[in-house]
Parts: structure tokens; sequence; C-alpha cells
């Protein structure tokens, strides 16, 4: 498909690291108070000296590796001057010249086909403070900052401009979150864990900078918004400027914030208080403890389980699903396995929008194989089996308990047969049975339902009606 947007992401991931990236703070800041988990390093203090967090170096060369990069053999941490109230030091510490790789590709999946997006660089950075408005940021009297955020690790992951639309752009960064929650050195469930700053531009006009999207929805949101303002500007033939813009999540819009400023405007100069980090060394040991990737994972799937390559990818994005669905197809036929977990248990997930890491803590692959063990059994109906589900998901319990409790047990076709033969014979349904008789098929639809209300939606609607038209058919014959 030709397209005359052109789309770069900088995406920042925090790396799940147990401290901060310059000082032993802890990072699990998300439920603290404010302010609550800082010191004199991460409040910028005179004088407080960073030590480099020798893991979040090493879970940034696994993110440069496993995203194809080609890794440095040194990085140097640089001083990005600018002031805002969320960076207390007056400059950011970042990387500049050496950073921890360039040159890397991530494949996506769009319009049914593939394409390649190429990534610039990976560096590391630390995360500033957070500044929460009352309200929105250009209407805000005041606002508060919490530096609990001060100094987590980022690995910053730049892309060239190969985005061609908003959705793109979304689907990359869900293909990039799943490579890294794959790493096990993020997770995107955690609030603002992923932050991205867009480039965009349409043909014959300057590129605009939109910075603070921090949702996976707001990415697609965000991009077509500005697209929509920069076409509406370029067919008026105003020039679009370029400049930053600020995403304000609430409303859906991008504003003004400033004309954008240049790299010389931020004076990078190598950070003197930390020494150039030689990492060639450590790059063996990392690659060797790459995990398999979602790429290579689905197309294990396609050829191990014989799935189609709609379930494979839909199995293999999350980690903990595929997990779960390799578990569960050890014990059951791996197709019905996935029907049931890429269609169903996905379909009731995305319905209480919960993740499988919340769907977990009450549904084990042990149930599931038990549950689909007595589907297959014919223990169960389809709708016996979605039932038991949706009440684990919802107030947790197990398998055998909820089909005993609920009922849910499949009749027998003795008691199948006492059904039928009651319904028949209740002089109530006499009209409708002569109706059937006379021609009027439509009226077996009332004798199904009869069945079903008397067996109280134990038996499949399906079989009910072959039994009955058989049923009649001998009564008439
Ligand atoms: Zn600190
Ligand atoms: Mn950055």
């Amino acid at each position: 498909m030709k397209s005359d947007v052109k789309i770069g992401l900088e995406c920042h991931a925090q790396l799940l690291t147990r401290s901060k990236l310059f000082c032993p703070c802890p990072t699990d800041y998300h439920n603290a108070d404010p302010n609550t988990h800082v010191c004199p390093i991460c409040l910028g203090l005179p004088g407080a000296l960073p030590a480099v967090n020798a893991m979040a170096v090493r879970y940034a060369i696994k993110v440069a590796l496993a995203l194809g990069c080609e890794v440095q053999p040194e990085i140097i941490f640089y001083r990005k001057n600018y002031y805002y109230p969320d960076l207390p030091r007056g400059f950011q510490i970042t990387q500049y010249d050496f950073p921890i790789a360039f040159n890397g590709m991530v494949r996506i999946e769009s319009d049914g086909g593939e394409r390649e997006i190429r990534i610039r660089r990976v560096h590391l950075e630390e995360d500033p403070g957070r500044l929460i408005y009352k309200g929105t940021i250009d209407t805000a009297r005041h606002s508060l900052v919490d530096y609990n955020r001060s100094g987590i690790p980022l690995v910053e992951i730049v892309t060239e401009p190969d985005l061609r639309s908003p959705k793109e752009a979304r689907v990359f960064l869900n293909k990039l979150r799943s490579i890294l929650e794959y790493l096990g050195v993020f997770n995107g469930d955690l609030e603002g864990a992923m932050r991205v700053d867009a480039n965009i531009s349409l043909a014959g006009g300057e590129r605009a900078e939109v910075k603070n999207i921090s949702s996976y929805k707001g990415v697609e949101r965000a991009l077509s918004f500005e697209i929509t303002r920069q076409r509406n500007l370029l067919r008026r033939n105003l020039s679009v400027k370029q400049e930053t813009r600020h995403y304000d999540e609430v409303r859906g819009i991008t504003i003004s914030m400033r004309t954008k400023e240049f790299e010389e405007d931020y004076r990078y100069f190598p950070e003197p208080d930390l020494v150039p980090i030689r990492i060639a060394e450590y790059v063996p040991e990392l690659k060797a403890e790459i995990p398999e990737l979602p790429d290579e994972r689905r197309k294990r799937f396609i050829i191990q389980y014989s799935i189609t390559p709609e379930h494979a990818t839909a199995l293999t994005y999350d980690k903990l699903i595929a997990d779960f669905y390799e578990a569960v197809a050890s014990e059951i036929d791996p197709k019905l396995s996935a029907t049931w977990i890429a269609d169903v248990l996905k379909g009731e997930l995305n319905y209480r929008s919960i993740t499988m890491r919340e769907a977990m803590d009450r549904l084990s692959p042990d149930d599931f194989v038990t549950i689909l063990r007595h589907l297959e059994r014919g223990v169960i109906t389809e709708r016996g089996a979605t039932v038991v589900i949706r009440e684990i998901l919802d107030r947790g319990g197990k398998p055998e308990e909820i089909i005993k409790r609920k009922k849910l047990a499949r009749i027998s076709s003795a008691e199948m047969q006492q059904a039928i033969d009651a319904v028949l014979n209740d002089k109530e349904n006499t009209g409708a049975i002569s109706d059937y008789l006379a021609g009027k098929s439509e009226a077996l639809n009332f004798l199904v339902g009869q069945v079903m209300k008397y067996t109280r939606g134990r038996a499949e609607p399906k079989e009910v009606r072959s039994m009955l038209e058989n049923a009649l058919r001998n009564a008439s014959g």
C-alpha cells in the first residue's frame, strides 16, 4: 500500500531491575506514596555521585540483541542539558555517540503481509520524575512532582521512519512489547511502563514530534489526530511547522508546546562522573541467555501443533498465554486447545479487560485441561465448558465442583429419551405436534425449546433436534 505518511517512534521502556539506574533506590514505586523512593542521587542533590547498575546494562544489551542490533564494544553516558521540573539535576544522564547498539530490525504483520521496521539505535537512560497536573497540562493552575520515577532505567528504542500508518505503529508497539516481555526485562501491564514519542510527517510538510504518548491505544489515536491536523494544514496551503506537540490523552488531541529544539540545544557532553564501560565481553554470555522469541515460537507452533497461522499468532503474542497453551496442549488435542484458548479464553479475558497474568491467579492450565477433557468425553457440552470458564474467571473455583453445583453435566441418552417422551406426551404440546406433522416445520423449534427447558440446558440443542425429528417420524409412520 502506498502512503504519504512517515512515522518514526522513540519508545521508552522501563527495565525491570530491582534498583534504579544510578542509585540503590527500589523501583517498585507504582503503588507507593509520592517521593518515598528517593535519595540524594535521584533527587539530584549537589555532590551526589551516580554509579551504574550493571543489571540495567545487561538487560539493555539483551534488548538490543533480541532486536537484531549490532552491540557496540564500549558505551559512554552523556549529559543532556535542559531544564524541566521533573529533572532536578538540570540534565538527564543518557547516551549519545556511544549507545548500546545500532541497526536492528523488527518484523511486523501488516495488511496480511510482513514488513520490516528498521531500528536505528538502542540506548540506556534514566527516567525523569513524574509531573501530575490538576486537570490538563495547558489549563492546570498547579503541577505536582513525584520523584519516585526519577532514575528508573529506561531502554530507548528508536526506529527509522518506516511506519506508514497509525495502525502499523500500534502493531509495532505490540510486537516490541511482546519481545521485551519474552526477555523478562519488561512488564507492559505496569502503568507508564512504555512511553512513546512519535515523529510524523506527510509528503510536502515538515515533521512534528508528538510527546507523552503513554498507552498502547493512545498511539493510534494520537497519530491519527496528528495526521488529520497536518493534512488539513497542507490542504489549505499552510505549512506544517517543525515543532514539539504534547498529546493530551484525556481529550485525544495534540497541543503545540514549543518550536522544535535542535540537538545542539542540549549541549550533550560526556558525563564526567561516570567512566566509559566496555560491554563487548558480556555479549556472548548474554546472547546465550536470549530465549525463544515470539517469531520463532509462532513458527514452531504451526509445525509442532499443526495449528493455523492465525491461532499461532494469537497464542504467541503474550508469553504467558503461549506457556499456558503449551501446558494444555501437552495433555489435550493441540487443535482443540488452540480453539479454546485463542478464541474462547482470550475472548473472555478481553470481555473482562483482564490480563492472562491476572486470570492465572484463578485459572491454572490443569483446570483448563480438566474442562477440555470433560468436553472431549461428552461429560459437559460446549456451552457447559464456557460456563465453567466464566465462573472460574469471575468467582474462582474448581471445574468439577462448578459442574456439580451448576448442574452442568450433560444428560445421558436415557434421560434425554425420557425428556423427549415427556414433552411429546404433554397435552400442552399436542397443538405444536400436530402442526409439525401437518408440515409446519417451524413448530419443531418450539418443541426443541420445551425439551431444553425440561433438561435445564444440559443437552446439546442439535442432538435434541435430531432425536425429536426421529421420534416424530416414528409417531407419524
Ligand atoms: Zn535514589
Ligand atoms: Mn529519551
